[in-house]
């Protein structure tokens, strides 16, 4: 009989994503340990674990993590993950999101039946053939950020088939949000997100937010997106380290709430939310950006018991308001 995992190890535990699986992880009695080489990350943001502070990429720093923590689990969010910087700088992608993950599965496949969490992205898909994403979806992404992440879904399809290596990908939909404590959050620099980006400017950057286009196939013309609550997503991940203890083999889930809102809309958003208008400018398309993905998540819901509790974008953004206005210099006294 299996036992459940009780010392993981967090790649990328520094991160937006993955400080919060930490929290999450330690309130369920886990022992966590982080490996972060903190170049988007924060040292500040681990605080529920040991940091080991290095790359993924290095193989002699890993077997030392790996001997020291001798982890019973592993959750890997150490990647790059913008689509723009994918676009004009491959190489990026391709090294640290393929070639170092690649370099942390030699360990962890050297630990018989150890199970791997990878944080995947709904970008595999490419543009969308259905109104809804499910895991049947067509896989053909445009850009290089869903080329590099689809390679290393395929790649623990194969660890499974030849080294019985379990593993759960989860395609992210647009994570958002910050848990309520409001310590740790969204917080990327320079920061290119939606969300973040929008409240920097309430909260007084110079800068106008561009709006990237407004001549997509979508009911105003701009993107429409699927936004996740960051906790909800840590929830799948715990509740997937569950599933594979039973149920082993390379599963991969979509994680989205289902409904999708455009950029218009989530300006609209955080107005309602601060009572302060978003100063902003039309600019031409981003590259790599499909019009809309939007997420059919029933498989997560159906087969994992997952059950995202933010369920609006106002709610989620709310979380994010707070975030952002403990962290920022400037008052506000928006609600
Ligand atoms: N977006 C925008 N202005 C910005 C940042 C993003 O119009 O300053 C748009 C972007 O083109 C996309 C959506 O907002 O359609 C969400 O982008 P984000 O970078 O937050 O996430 P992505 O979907 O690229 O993962």
């Amino acid at each position: 009989m299996t036992t459940q995992p009780t010392r993981l190890l967090v790649c990328g535990g520094a991160g937006y994503i993955g400080s919060h699986m930490c929290k999450l992880l330690s309130e369920h009695g886990y022992h966590v340990a982080v490996v972060d080489n903190l170049s988007t990350g924060h040292k500040e943001a681990v605080r529920w674990g040991q940091l080991y502070e290095g790359d993924i990429g290095d193989s002699a720093f890993l077997s030392r993590v790996f001997a020291d923590v001798q982890p019973e689990g592993v959750l890997h969010f150490a990647a790059k993950s913008i689509v723009s910087e994918s676009v004009s700088h491959p190489a990026l992608y391709y090294q640290n999101n393929v070639s170092a993950s690649l370099n942390l599965f030699e360990q962890v496949r050297r630990i018989p039946g150890c199970p791997l969490i990878f944080s995947s992205t709904a970008a595999i898909f490419g543009v969308p053939r259905s109104e809804r994403i499910n895991e049947a979806h067509p896989k053909d992404p445009i850009n290089a950020y869903g080329r590099s992440k689809l390679a290393v879904e395929q790649a623990l399809q194969d660890y499974w088939a030849a080294y019985g290596m379990p593993s759960m990908a989860f395609r992210y939909f647009n994570a958002a949000g910050a848990d309520p404590s409001a310590v740790i959050g969204e917080a990327h620099e320079p920061e290119t997100h939606l969300i973040p980006k929008v409240f920097q400017s309430i909260l007084g950057d110079p800068v106008p937010l561009k709006i990237f286009g407004d001549d997509y196939e979508t009911p105003d013309g701009t993107c429409v997106r699927d936004y996740v609550h960051v906790n909800d997503l840590c929830m799948a991940h715990l509740l997937g380290l569950r599933f594979l203890r039973l149920h082993r083999g390379a599963h991969a889930f979509n994680l989205g709430n289902g409904a999708g809102f455009s950029v218009r809309e989530v300006l609209k958003t955080a107005e309602r939310i601060t009572g302060t208008a978003v100063r902003h400018e039309l600019t031409d398309r981003r590259p790599g950006d499909p019009s809309h993905l939007v997420a059919d998540s029933s498989a997560a819901r159906e087969t994992l018991g997952w059950e995202p509790q933010h369920i609006g974008l106002e709610d989620i953004m709310r979380t994010a308001w707070t975030w952002h206005r403990n962290r920022s210099p400037v008052k506000h006294d928006g609600a």
